[in-house]
């Protein structure tokens, strides 16, 4: 099988990541596109928040991604530069929101792209123990050790993660001696790519998306990474007729040329439940 030729094959695209989100990308990147994709050595991504949230995180998720990966693309003097982030909402309820972006940056086109989910993780929020033994029911439910656990502990209004356990004894002795030295103790899971096989399996869908992205030419321009740049609210309500905020089509576009298309969703009319008319 020969494969097609696209703007990035043989080219080498820099993933800004510490604990391994590179090989998230590999294959979809090698397979789509014929492109390598590699981590810069010795960077840090804790600098911009953490997770865990001892380093709180002041940039939005998109400026960060974009500040990791244009630090990624310094580092490793590349063009090409990649970087995701995630956020996860209502961390202390049972219902956790997962927000997962991934950025593309090309110097030499002037290109930023971006390929973005929103779901239900399937991981918990944290939740405050008092003695040792749960943390180590809490791990065990989650499938630990391949999904890793975090144990945060405050006092005197100071937050310390502590991170990176492997064998469920530790975490237990560990629990134990912050409970006894007083602390409040929260346990929760550690929602690093590496630490978290459900989000690796986001980021490794985004990366595919991202990689079809940039096989896609405008059909105008050529230019690569045509694809959705927004959507079109207003489709129709199946009993008035009226727009409703329903998504009617995706809009795609160029960041090259001005070039748009518009691609009508599958519904054609919209559930009187969405229609300020029939359902005010
Ligand atoms: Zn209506
Ligand atoms: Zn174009």
């Amino acid at each position: 099988m020969t494969r097609a030729l696209t703007h990035y094959t043989g080219r080498n695209i820099t993933f800004a990541t510490m604990h391994g989100k590179e090989q998230l990308a590999r294959g979809a990147f090698r397979r789509i596109l014929g492109a390598t994709v590699a981590a810069p050595p010795g960077l840090d991504t804790d600098q911009f928040g953490t997770l865990a949230g001892d380093i709180p995180r002041i940039l939005t998720p998109r400026d960060a991604a974009h500040a990791k990966a244009r630090l990624g693309m310094q580092i490793a003097r590349s063009p090409y530069g990649l970087a995701s982030e995630g956020s996860f909402s209502g961390s202390s309820g049972p219902l956790v929101e997962q927000r997962e972006i991934l950025l593309f940056i090309d110097d030499d086109l002037g290109l930023e792209l971006i390929e973005g989910t929103l779901t239900t993780s399937p991981l918990p929020g944290g939740c405050t123990i008092t003695t040792p033994v749960r943390a180590r029911e809490f791990a065990r439910a989650l499938g630990f050790p391949s999904q890793g656990v975090v144990l945060h502990s405050a006092q005197d209004g100071h937050m310390i993660a502590h991170k990176d356990f492997t064998q469920l004894d530790e975490l237990q002795a560990t629990a134990e001696a912050l409970l006894a030295s007083g602390s409040a103790v929260i346990v929760q899971p550690d929602y690093r790519a590496h630490r978290a096989p459900s989000r690796a399996d986001i980021i490794r869908t985004l990366c595919n998306q991202m990689a079809k992205r940039l096989a896609t030419e405008c059909p105008n321009c050529h230019a690569p990474g045509f694809g959705r740049v927004d959507v079109e609210h207003g489709l129709p309500c199946s009993d008035c007729g009226a727009a409703t905020q329903v998504i009617a089509a995706d809009l795609h576009g160029c960041c090259e040329c001005s070039h748009r298309t518009r691609i009508p969703r599958t519904h054609l009319r919209a559930e009187p439940a969405w229609c300020d008319y029939c359902n005010p």
